[in-house]
């Protein structure tokens, strides 16, 4: 038997610490499920200390998800911990995620604290965890930049503790992948008790070496590796957990170990996180990439047609790619919708929000003959109008012409009220914004407007993701519609209330 790799995600942690890419609770929740399904081993569902509303999504996750482990990002110090332990409470299994930075440079620059202060505050930040949970991860922020005797000091501490987990994070995406082996081997051997714990890795992108680096300290002994669905996270972003488990796999001649994941997860998974957090995944990127499966050369598809492995080391199956299925009609019965929405993993928790579903599937049926997988992915990701919502789109007119200043005439609520608004500008799309913000007046710049087809055919919904930042905050706003101007004024209104709840949110640098 193999020996077993853990595939620990942080896809909703440090990838919703890219610019632009914060979730909702419920949006959490989805990608959660969705991970759950994929079968990785641990979630990293976010860092309690963050906000309220982080926290609030760690326990709403710890509370659906049964199969995976749930685990809190906490600084090594009282109040983290403490927020983290509360946090993943009604978890099957909740581990705490505790990390302290070990290089001189961040020691001295950073915390401006001693080395020996450092391994007290580890010390006491794992002890204090252990008494919400036996499941505890020590991290050393920065490790590659940290002196080895100095970490297999302070990791000797830890462990002794009661860490069960010890990661060697990249932080600063510097690592090279011979040393990074190296690395792992020096640490392994020289930490007492280092085969008491899982040894981690967790690499960051900005030499374009995660996912190589990943894998070297797998080959100098790492058993758990810390990634991101489409390789999410700040900056280059982090290591891609679809890369990762795809090497391990094809190449069990070289790395000889097992993963949980159900490959054919892979797929679905990374187009849930493309279409919640707008950001597109490259056509050439490894596994995901809409090109990665398409041979163009005449030479590869005769081989390829002949016989699939001359050219594919994988099947486009195996990773879950399959065709467009013409899924349901205008015909189609609440019965049926719901069951496929089920097989899709995205069927929304309770009576309500799937009348509400499938109401939206019909108004949708009645202008677009032919209902695809990833129409019903987009009608569900757009929950429609929320009386709560401080903004919302009542209705709108667009007036475009050969030689005249495009108008939009919208009509839209703003705390209550219902405000008629007329604006022109350079095109329909800058018009329709120019008229929203006539309204709300949020001063916020636009940094992208990004329009998606979503299946093909000129009948295919849009999706437009609009990303707006106002003072140090950055969001995103979603909208799906056949109608690309009015999935455009949803897709603004919906960053505009986004910039009203994300604000005093902190983010770490693990
Ligand atoms: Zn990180």
């Amino acid at each position: 038997m193999s020996e077993r790799l853990y595939i620990f995600d942080t896809t909703l942690r440090d990838g919703e610490q890219s610019p632009g890419a914060s979730m909702t609770r419920d949006e959490k929740i989805r990608i959660a499920r969705q991970l759950e399904k994929l079968g990785v081993d641990i979630i990293e569902a976010g860092f309690a200390a963050a906000s309220p509303g982080d926290a609030e999504s760690i326990n709403a996750i710890a509370e659906a998800i049964k199969e995976s482990t749930i685990c809190s990002l906490a600084r090594a110090n009282e109040r983290d911990i403490r927020a983290a332990g509360e946090a993943i409470k009604p978890a099957a299994r909740g581990r705490i995620h505790t990390f302290i930075a070990t290089s001189p440079i961040h020691m001295e620059k950073k915390l401006r604290m001693q080395p020996d202060q450092v391994v007290e505050a580890a010390v006491a930040a794992v002890k204090l965890a252990r008494q919400y949970t036996d499941d505890v991860e020590f991290s050393a922020e920065d490790a590659l930049r940290s002196e080895p005797d100095f970490l297999c000091r302070i990791f000797d501490a830890v462990i002794k503790a009661g860490a069960r987990t010890i990661n060697v994070p990249d932080t600063v995406g510097y690592a090279v992948p011979h040393l990074t082996t190296e690395f792992f081997r020096k640490l392994i051997e020289g930490t007492p008790n280092s085969d008491q714990v899982i040894w981690s890795a967790h690499c960051h992108n900005d030499l374009g070496m995660a996912v190589a680096n990943s894998l070297a300290a797998v080959m100098g002994g790492a058993r758990q590796v810390e990634c991101t669905i489409n390789g999410l996270g700040e900056r280059a972003g982090n290591a891609a957990l679809e890369e990762i488990v795809m090497a391990v796999r094809t190449r069990c001649d070289v790395f000889d170990l097992e993963t949980r994941i159900d490959t054919t997860q892979i797929v679905p998974a990374s187009k849930l996180i493309s279409s919640i957090t707008g950001y597109p995944v490259q056509p050439n990127k490894a596994v995901v990439g809409a090109n990665a499966f398409a041979h163009e050369s005449g030479i590869h598809q005769d081989g390829v047609l002949k016989h699939r492995e001359t050219y594919e080391i994988m099947s486009a199956e195996s990773v879950g790619w399959s065709q467009n299925k013409l899924t349901l009609g205008k015909l189609s019965g609440r019965n049926a919708f719901r069951t496929r929405l089920q097989e899709l993993g995205i069927l929304p928790e309770g009576e309500e929000a799937l009348n509400a579903a499938f109401a939206r599937f019909k108004e949708l049926a009645d202008k677009k003959r032919e209902i695809f997988d990833e129409d019903l992915r987009a009608l569900l990701g757009d929950s429609g109008p929320d009386a709560t919502e401080r903004y919302r789109l009542i209705s709108l007119k667009v007036v475009s012409e050969t030689g005249e200043q495009p108008t939009a005439n919208l009509v839209m609520g703003a705390q209550g009220e219902e405000h008629r608004v007329v604006a022109h500008g350079a095109g329909p799309v800058d018009a329709v914004f120019k008229a929203i913000e006539s309204v709300a007046q949020s001063g916020a710049d636009l940094l992208l407007y990004s329009v998606n087809a979503v299946t093909a055919g000129t009948d295919s919904q849009a999706e437009v993701t609009v990303r707006l930042s106002l003072d140090d905050m950055v969001v995103n706003g979603q909208g799906a519609d056949i109608d690309v101007l009015v999935a455009s004024t949803e897709a603004y209104i919906s960053a505009l209330n986004r910039l009203t709840t994300e604000a005093g949110r902190a983010h770490p640098q693990a």
